[in-house]
């Protein structure tokens, strides 16, 4: 073992946190957590918190925490959701944020900046028995006319009326804005590196530089003869093939993201999700910083995030660096492809999502990104909902489908009810939920419609 200093940090690792590059001989232990993203720091810190005596090891092939998709997602948390299961798991978790951000040492970064939905007429008339069915439930909303909107936010175009590039693009004049009030953001990084310290501090341990390359599959029973499991064998995970050697660990997590397919495919487990690629461009200028300081939505009197009606395209703002992110949504045109390390193309900002922008807010004609990236979402196409589902001494969490970091505390919660073979799950605010209703093989979801 090494001690090294961390190239991401800038400190040294705590004791327990190690980053091996030499073999290891096989380490056994109680559970093995494969990717330290979201959900594999949520799931060892659950797990090790409900069973303090196991040996929880959590493994995660790059230097540091959150660095997969976690660290290039926007960090975006809404409430706004319709079904009930899909709702419960964001609303406890963002209660969770609220608690770690008001009750402990950890800062967050947490901003209530609210989610603001500009709606264009047919879109608005599409959306508002939708928006009338979660006000009906208890989520808290504000309609704004466009009167309201273009006296709120500096140089928005509400009236296309006699505007004929805008009738051939098919951009509406805007009908309405619906603000989601439970909303806002937290700094990913931030949260990734609390819930290391949360899982360190109980005694877990994290091997960074470290990759899972095959999971072991074996028999319950083994016979130790060579070509086990035989299909009259009981199958079961007993961890496994990474670059340190063999971890065998009598339950194995694979929280690999859009990499978990990876792991998963070759024995023949569904990890019911493809990657999709999305990318965000960062746009910091003069122009925009009326825009970016936008009053009368929240406190902190800046920018919600906001959605352009129908154009694919999401805006947030960024105080720390006085910047706006414009976040690309496209779906039908972009491939489900996975990639170890994918790359914004500047061309589906500037050549592409940049003419719907600048119709609405003139203020970003010809400012260019001065940063981009891009990260992978998990999406399962079906119901949109996240999977948390096993097999003998293997449990799967992700399939997130763009919205892991808004229910991380609840996934990682399942996992450890998954783990302890319990029916229910208990979410943070005394929430409950049943284990299996995530599950594959008796999952019970509405499908998410918003
Ligand atoms: C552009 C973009 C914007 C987004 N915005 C939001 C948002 O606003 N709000 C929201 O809730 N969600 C958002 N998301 C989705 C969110 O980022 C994901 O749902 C979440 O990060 C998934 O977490 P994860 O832990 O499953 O995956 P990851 O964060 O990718 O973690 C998986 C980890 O496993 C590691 N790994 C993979 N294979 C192996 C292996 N074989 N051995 C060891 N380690 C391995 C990887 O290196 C990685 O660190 C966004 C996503 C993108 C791409």
């Amino acid at each position: 073992m090494i001690r090294v200093r961390s190239t991401c940090a800038g400190h040294f690792f705590p004791p327990t946190l190690f980053f091996n590059s030499l073999p290891f001989p096989a380490m056994d232990c109680d559970i093995l957590v494969i990717g330290a993203g979201i959900m594999g720091l949520s799931s060892a810190y659950h797990l090790k918190r409900l069973n303090p005596k196991k040996r929880v090891v959590l493994i995660e092939r790059l230097g540091a925490p959150g660095q997969g998709s976690t660290a290039k997602s926007a960090g975006g948390f809404r409430d706004l959701l319709l079904s009930g299961t899909n709702r419960i798991l964001a609303e406890a978790t963002i209660d969770w944020f609220r608690h770690i951000q008001a009750e402990t040492e950890h800062n967050l970064k947490m901003h209530n900046t609210t989610y603001l939905y500009l709606l264009g007429v047919t879109q608005y008339a599409r959306r508002k028995p939708l928006f009338e069915e979660m006000e009906k439930v208890g989520l808290k909303l504000k309609t704004f006319s466009p009167k309201e909107l273009k006296g709120h936010i500096p140089g928005l175009v509400i009236d296309f009326s006699g505007d004929e590039e805008a009738e051939m693009m098919g951009i509406e004049s805007i009908e309405a804005g619906v603000q989601g009030i439970n909303c806002g953001s937290v700094d990913t990084d931030s949260l990734s590196r609390c819930l290391e310290a949360l899982f360190l501090g109980l005694g877990g341990e994290v091997h960074y530089g470290t990759t899972a390359d095959r999971l072991l599959l074996g028999a319950r029973k083994a016979l130790d003869i060579p070509g086990e499991p035989f299909v009259w064998q009981k199958a079961l995970v007993k961890g496994a093939e990474t670059s340190l050697g063999e971890i065998r660990a009598m339950t194995t997590v694979v929280a690999a993201g859009v990499w978990s397919e990876r792991l998963l495919d070759p024995i023949g487990f569904d990890s019911m999700m493809r990657p999709k690629k999305r990318c965000m461009y960062v746009l910091k200028d003069p122009r925009l910083k009326r825009l970016l300081y936008t009053r009368g939505f929240n406190s902190d009197k800046v920018l919600p995030v906001t959605q352009i009606p129908d154009a694919g395209v999401y805006l947030k703002g960024d105080l720390s660096e006085g910047s706006i992110w414009v976040g690309v949504t496209e779906d039908l045109g972009r491939e489900y492809r996975l990639e170890d390390d994918p790359q914004a193309e500047e061309e589906t900002y500037s050549g592409n999502a940049y003419h719907a922008l600048v119709k609405y807010l003139p203020s970003f004609e010809g400012v260019r990104p001065v940063n981009m990236w891009a990260g992978q979402r998990a999406v399962n196409g079906f119901d949109k909902i996240p999977v948390v589902e096993g097999m003998p001494g293997l449990i799967y969490v992700g399939a997130a489908t763009g919205n892991g970091i808004m229910k991380c505390d609840s996934l990682g919660r399942i996992v450890a009810a998954y783990y302890a073979g319990a029916k229910d799950a208990k979410l943070y605010g005394e929430r409950r939920v049943r284990v299996s209703d995530i599950s594959v093989k008796n999952r019970r979801v509405e499908k998410e419609r918003f």
